[in-house]
């Protein structure tokens, strides 16, 4: 199964020079939906995560079922003001200002393996918030797996010394 011809590349989105990858034709695709999530499976099982770990909300809809396979639990990052417990908050930069993400802090305790999971990687400032909140829970940062790495955007030197795995490349 190709993956890459499943995403469509939309010019100019969200502004003028962007080159945007859009996952909506791979995921209403049947066999790219089922082959993106069994190959995601394959190449993060010998990580053996006891969760997956998923950022709002293109992670959800990837890691979710990531997890299902797996047999493990899923922990939604979210935005701000969204979880109804005591939170982990990270504020991380974009472009233009800052955004933040929230964890329950009682969603991991000390030892436990996380894989964290995205559709896309771009600069890295979103996975590295969220790896930053598996450290302050005290959990042991399994790797990262992602849908799409933009390779020029130098995002995995902003990560973790631990296997970042993509499904593909631009
Ligand atoms: P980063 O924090 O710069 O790595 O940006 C990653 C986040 O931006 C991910 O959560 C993506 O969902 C989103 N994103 C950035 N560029 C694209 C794109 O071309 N297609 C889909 N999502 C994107």
């Amino acid at each position: 199964m190709d993956i890459k011809s499943l995403i469509r590349n939309i010019p100019d989105f969200p502004k003028p020079g962007i080159m945007f990858r859009d996952i909506t034709t791979l995921l209403q695709n049947p066999d790219g939906l089922r082959g993106v999530i069994d190959l995601m499976a394959a190449v993060c099982a010998p990580l053996q995560p006891d969760y997956i770990l998923g950022m709002e909300s293109r992670g959800f809809i990837f890691g979710t079922p990531l997890a299902y396979k797996l047999g493990v639990g899923f922990i939604p990052v979210r935005k701000p003001g969204k979880l109804p417990g005591a939170v982990y908050s990270v504020e991380y930069e974009l472009e233009y200002g800052t955004d933040r993400l929230e964890m329950h802090q009682d969603a991991l305790k000390e030892g436990d393996r996380v894989l964290i999971v995205d559709d896309l990687i771009a600069t890295g400032g979103t996975a590295q918030a969220a790896a930053k909140m598996v450290q302050q829970a005290g959990a042991e940062l399994v790797g990262f797996c992602f849908v799409v790495e933009l390779l020029a955007l130098g995002g995995r030197e902003k990560l973790p010394n631990v296997p970042i795995i993509s499904m593909v490349e631009y």
